[in-house]
C-alpha cells in the first residue's frame, strides 16, 4: 500500500473518531442540560415552598391576634423583598387579579395591574400565571421578562404558588439564557478538548503511519543478510532505470564470489553468511557514490550505475582489489582471502533489461573461465571472441 493511501485511511479514522467524539459531546451536553434544568426547577420549587411556609406563619400570627392582617402582610413583604438565594434569585408577589403586590426590581409597577401586559412574544404572562394557579394552585410558567443582570428581555421559567387565605401568588424564576450560558461554556470546554485530542490523534497517526510505512518498505526492499536491495526491487527498478533519460548509459556489473562453496564447506554456512555480508559491504563502499546494489541470488550481486563501460570497469576493479585484499579471521590461527569475479555490460539501444543482465552474466562467466579474481567487460569478450 502506498503511503498516501495509508495516510488517507489514518486521517479517515481520526475524522470518524472526531465525529464520534462530537456526537458524544452533544449527548453529554443534552443530559447535562436536562439534569441542570431539573435541578434548578427543584430549587425554585423548594424556595417558593419555604416562602409559602413563612407566609403561613405570618397568617397564623394574624389569626392568633399577635399581628393584624395588614401588619402580617407588611412584615411578610418587607422580609421577602430582601430575600435572595443562589446569588440573584428573588421573589415577587401578585394577587389573583394580576396586580403587582411586591417586586424587588420593579417598584414602579407595584399596585398596578399586569393582567393586560404582554411579553415580547405577545403572551399575557400574568394571565398564564393566574390560569396555572387556578388549575393546580401551583406550577411552572414560561415567558419573557427583563433579566436584571443583563438588562435584556430573557426567557424566564417561573414557579408560582397560590396562598389562598390572602389570594396572593408568590413566584420566583430562573432565566433560561443563564442556563444556556452555563451549558455553552461547557460546550466550549468540551470542543476545545475534542479539537486538542483530534489534533493529537492526527499528529500521532501521521507519525506512526510514516514510520510503519518506512519499516514495511524497508522490509520489502532490503535483503536481511546483506543489507543490499532484494532481487524483487531490482525487477522493479531495473527496467525503470533503463528507460530513464540520462547523459550516460546504464551499466550492469555482475559480481559472483569465487569458490564460495568451499568457504561454506570449510568454515560452515554461518561463517559463509558473515563472509557474504562483509563482501556486500565492500561492494557498497567501493561503488560509492552509486548506491543501487542488489542481491541477485545466493552470492551473486548486481550493481546498476549510469556510467561508461570504462568507468564501470574501474569501479568493478576497485571492488575486486578491495575484496582480494580483505583478510578474514576465522580464528586466531586461520586467516584467508576471498576473490570475486565480475562482468560489465553497458546498455545499447535495443536492450531489454533482462538482455542487459544476461550479457553482464556472460562476461562474468568469462572472468571465471579466465581464472577468477577478474573483471571482464563486453569489449574484452568481443576481443576474445574475435581472437
Ligand atoms: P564459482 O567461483 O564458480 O562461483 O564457485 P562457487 O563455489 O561460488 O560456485 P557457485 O557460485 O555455483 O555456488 C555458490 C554457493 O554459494 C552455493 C551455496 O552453497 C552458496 N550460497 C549461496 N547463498 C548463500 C548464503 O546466503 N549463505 C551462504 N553461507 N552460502 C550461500
Ligand atoms: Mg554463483
Ligand atoms: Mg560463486
Amino acid at each position: 500500500m502506498r503511503y498516501s493511501k495509508f495516510k488517507k485511511h489514518m486521517l479517515t479514522l481520526s475524522l470518524v473518531s472526531f465525529i464520534s467524539m462530537l456526537i458524544l459531546l452533544l449527548v453529554i451536553v443534552w443530559h447535562l442540560y436536562s439534569s441542570i434544568l431539573k435541578e434548578r426547577k427543584i430549587l425554585i420549587h423548594s424556595q417558593v415552598d419555604t416562602v409559602m411556609s413563612l407566609m403561613q406563619e405570618m397568617y397564623q400570627d394574624s389569626l392568633d391576634g399577635t399581628l393584624t392582617k395588614e401588619e402580617a402582610q407588611h412584615q411578610f413583604l418587607a422580609y421577602v423583598e430582601k430575600l435572595k438565594y443562589s446569588g440573584h434569585g428573588y421573589f415577587w408577589v401578585l394577587n389573583t387579579e394580576g396586580v403587582m403586590i411586591m417586586h424587588p426590581y420593579n417598584k414602579s409597577g407595584i399596585g398596578k395591574s399586569l393582567i393586560n401586559v404582554k411579553d415580547k412574544d405577545g403572551k399575557f404572562y400574568v394571565r398564564s400565571i393566574i390560569s396555572t394557579i387556578q388549575q393546580n394552585e401551583n406550577g411552572f410558567v414560561s415567558y419573557y421578562w427583563p433579566n436584571p443582570n443583563y438588562e435584556v428581555l430573557a426567557q424566564k421559567l417561573s414557579y408560582v404558588a397560590l396562598f389562598k387565605p390572602w389570594g396572593w401568588i408568590v413566584g420566583t424564576g430562573l432565566y433560561v439564557s443563564d442556563l444556556n450560558r452555563e451549558i455553552l461554556s461547557q460546550i466550549y470546554i468540551g470542543l476545545l478538548v475534542i479539537i486538542g485530542l483530534f489534533s493529537l490523534s492526527v499528529f500521532v497517526s501521521l507519525r506512526l503511519s510514516r514510520r510503519y510505512m518506512t519499516d514495511l518498505r524497508n522490509v520489502a526492499i532490503f535483503d536481511r543478510l546483506t543489507r543490499l536491495y532484494r532481487r524483487s526491487y531490482l525487477d522493479e527498478m531495473g527496467p525503470r532505470m533503463l528507460k530513464e533519460k540520462h547523459t550516460k548509459p546504464l551499466s550492469v556489473i555482475f559480481f559472483d564470489i569465487d569458490l564460495f562453496k568451499k568457504v561454506n564447506d570449510q568454515y560452515g554456512h554461518d561463517y559463509g553468511d558473515i563472509v557474504l555480508s562483509a563482501i556486500s559491504s565492500i561492494i557498497q563502499k567501493e561503488l560509492l557514490p552509486h548506491k543501487d546494489v542488489f542481491r541477485y541470488g545466493g552470492e551473486e550481486i548486481i550493481a546498476l550505475l549510469y556510467a561508461s563501460e570504462e568507468e564501470s570497469r574501474v569501479f568493478a576493479e576497485k571492488v575486486r582489489r578491495a575484496t582480494a585484499e580483505h583478510v578474514f579471521h576465522y580464528s586466531d590461527t586461520e586467516h584467508f582471502n576471498i576473490t570475486i569475479s565480475s562482468g560489465v555490460a553497458v546498455q545499447n539501444a535495443q536492450d531489454s533489461f533482462s538482455d542487459l543482465i544476461r550479457r553482464a552474466d556472460r562476461c562474468m562467466y568469462f572472468a571465471k573461465a579466465r581464472g577468477r579474481d577478474k573483471v571482464v567487460t563486453e569489449s574484452e569478450v568481443r576481443e576474445i571472441a574475435e581472437a
